[in-house]
């Protein structure tokens, strides 16, 4: 689970890492009176939405004045913020957070994460942070430092001082950092993070050290442990369709191509949408509809995928293992008959009772396609696609 960057900073001041002084707003009168309470010259307002990369964007704005703050606020609240780390359709801003400028003399990166290769916590740290990370990370790989901790161990101080060297520091920045890796350590394992992100961690002029922003991971599988920190989910901020779908027991991630995807079996969908790719076709989304399905699942599994406007062709995937195959042919015959689908339906049944599947698809008179393997399925699904597109 993602939370948006004022939660990641109020959790920050909890765990005793600096961030500048601010406030969120959900309309641009309350924006000028975060600016005004807070005091000084200079504020920045900061559009909320889980992603990144909303500087470039416009959702990250310095102004001078109150009125200023309020037409920032203005300017993004109620519209959708489009980065290159969402999709086209971007996130919906519902609230800014306001916060004091700061004068920036330095920006760094520094995160925390699970690295499952060494099994340990890591901190990844570079001098050269700020908005074009991800173009250090592809050019100049060698300006990021990859710090592990060892678990029984913890965070030792000479590895503080490694990552300060690492980032430049000064002695009086030197002096500072233990307590951020600290607090970063601390949060992460009581909150069963899966990743902490400070990018930028700035040195101001006037020479303190202040995570900027804030991003933080959680794993989605320890937080029934955290109640407070599921309380902080934001479902605006998540594809309706991914919801829906947890709500049925599916495992569902929507990703943009044009040949929806209804397996059974994680390994098997993921199977599916290699061949896929191999036939020169896109897949709509990932979809594991689990391996006790049923008619009824099946049902759900296609308006899922029939709710994706792009999708031109299904793929139906079916090894049936504990359920039989005439069960999962009744429930796409169920589905298809009802849902009165007029996009092609390509299906491979493999398993138990699967003539009797195949002979119930074939007479059906519902003009299903069947595939004797995947390989020949993820072909059909990607030319009939490619047909009706
Ligand atoms: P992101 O683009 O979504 O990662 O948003 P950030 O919070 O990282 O802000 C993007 C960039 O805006 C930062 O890297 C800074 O360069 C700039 N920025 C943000 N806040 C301030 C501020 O208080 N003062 C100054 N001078 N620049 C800021
Ligand atoms: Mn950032």
């Amino acid at each position: 689970m993602n939370i948006h960057e004022y939660q990641a900073k109020q959790l920050f001041t909890v765990y005793g890492v600096p961030v500048p002084k601010g406030d969120i707003a959900e309309c641009a009168a309350n924006a000028a009176k975060v600016a005004e309470q807070l005091g000084g010259d200079a504020w920045v307002v900061k559009a909320q939405i889980h992603a990144g990369a909303r500087g470039k964007a416009g959702g990250v704005k310095l102004a001078r004045d109150a009125r200023e703050v309020a037409e920032h606020a203005a300017e993004m609240l109620g519209k959708r913020l489009v980065t290159h780390q969402t999709d086209a359709f971007g996130l919906p801003v519902n609230c800014v957070w306001v916060e004091e400028a700061s004068a920036i003399k330095n920006e760094f990166y520094l995160s925390l994460l699970l690295d499952r290769e060494s099994e340990r916590l890591l901190f990844v740290a570079s001098a050269a942070g700020g908005m074009d990370i991800e173009a250090v990370a592809a050019e100049t790989p060698e300006k990021i430092v990859r710090i592990p901790v060892h678990p029984a161990a913890g965070l030792q101080a000479y590895q503080g001082r490694q990552i300060g060297a690492a980032l430049g520091l000064g002695k009086e920045q030197q002096v500072q950092l233990p307590a951020i890796l600290n607090g970063m350590y601390e949060l992460f394992l009581s909150k069963d993070c899966s990743q902490i992100e400070i990018n930028p961690l700035i040195e101001t002029e006037d020479g303190k050290l202040l995570a900027l922003d804030g991003k933080i991971n959680f794993d989605d599988n320890a937080l029934a442990l955290h109640p407070d920190i599921a309380a902080l989910r934001d479902a605006s901020q998540e594809d309706p369709k991914e919801a829906e779908a947890k709500q049925f027991d599916l495992n569902y991630i929507t990703l943009g191509g044009n040949i929806g995807c209804m397996v059974n079996g994680a390994g098997l969908a993921m199977a599916t949408m290699d061949m896929v790719k191999l036939k020169g076709g896109a897949p709509a989304n990932f979809l594991d509809v689990g391996g006790g399905t049923n008619k009824d699942k099946v049902k759900e599994a296609f308006k899922l995928i029939l709710s994706d406007g792009t999708v031109k062709a299904v793929l139906v995937n079916i090894f049936g293992g504990i359920v039989k195959c005439d069960v999962i042919a009744a429930g796409i015959l169920a589905a298809v008959e009802d849902m009165h689908l007029t996009i092609p339906v390509v299906v491979r049944l493999e398993g138990t009772n699967v003539e009797q599947g195949l002979a119930m698809l074939k007479n059906s008179g519902l003009g299903l396609t069947p595939a004797e393997d995947l390989n020949q399925a993820a072909e059909l699904a990607v030319k009939l696609a490619q047909e009706v597109a």
